[in-house]
């Protein structure tokens, strides 16, 4: 109870003195932590997610593979420049990290990865391998990687907070970006993801419909067992419906694009 009361204090002060505005899509968000912040203690949890996959020799050495994911995620890249400017400066990564499950992700600063489960069950078509790049890629780009972790510092009581906002007690944050990474994103971020997310795919010439044959084939496979990704991607019950509403919006952008 003591915990609770303290937790809402915590989020009371924290939404009133740590709010801002997202440069890309207007939206206030959750700010404990600077952006800096943010994707120095995401480098740090990336290149020890890798280091670890490394030793257990799961990280993809399939060279078609690596090459593929590389190809699509660069145009990518070139189109989030375009749309948030800053990101052009980040140190963007991507890792194929052979694991059996649904998942992939990108952390803020440009981290990505994706794991050979997705590609391989879901039998993933370039442009469907775009689409989900481009939805993580959003996440990054609108900040939802720093709101997680804003989250999960919040949800720790408040853990060390003033150091936290005020200085750069990075040590402390190493564990909150992993953390950060298992929350589920909350629905109206989903929503905006697979709004940029299409649109970012659209304008590195990649079939908007794909956005909806991803979706199927991923809520089809939640039949036996939800995958991993479903966990961190609540599924906003008119996803399918909302991503098939903005197809023919992306269709002139995707072939101009082509
Ligand atoms: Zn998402």
């Amino acid at each position: 109870m003591k915990f609770k009361l303290a937790l809402t204090a915590v989020i009371a002060v924290a939404s009133l003195t740590a709010c801002q505005e997202n440069p890309v899509s207007g939206r206030s968000q959750l700010a404990l932590v600077s952006e800096e912040q943010a994707q120095a203690s995401s480098a740090q949890a990336y290149t020890q997610t890798l280091s670890e996959a490394q030793k257990k020799g799961k990280l993809s050495t399939d060279a078609a593979l690596n090459a593929r994911v590389k190809r699509i995620t660069d145009r990518l890249i070139v189109q989030a420049g375009n749309m948030y400017p800053p990101s052009r400066d980040w140190k963007w990564s991507v890792a194929v990290i052979d694991e059996p499950s649904l998942n992939a992700w990108c952390m803020p600063g440009g981290k990505m990865a994706i794991y050979t489960g997705i590609v391989e069950k879901l039998k993933l078509s370039d442009d469907e391998i775009a689409q989900i790049m481009g939805h993580e890629i959003s996440h990054a780009i609108l900040g939802h990687g720093r709101e997680r972790m804003s989250r999960a510092i919040a949800m720790q009581g408040g853990m060390a907070l003033g150091s936290i906002v005020a200085g750069r007690d990075l040590s402390i944050l190493a564990p909150v970006a992993d953390i950060a990474l298992t929350l589920p994103n909350s629905r109206e971020g989903e929503s905006e993801a697979d709004r940029y997310g299409i649109e970012l795919a659209a304008r590195a010439g990649y079939n908007p419909r794909a956005a909806v044959s991803l979706w199927e084939k991923m809520s089809a496979a939640s039949g036996n067992g939800p995958p991993v990704f479903l966990s961190t991607h609540p599924a906003p019950s008119n996803r399918i419906q909302a991503l098939n509403a903005l197809v023919p919006q992306m269709m002139p952008l995707y072939e101009k694009a082509r």
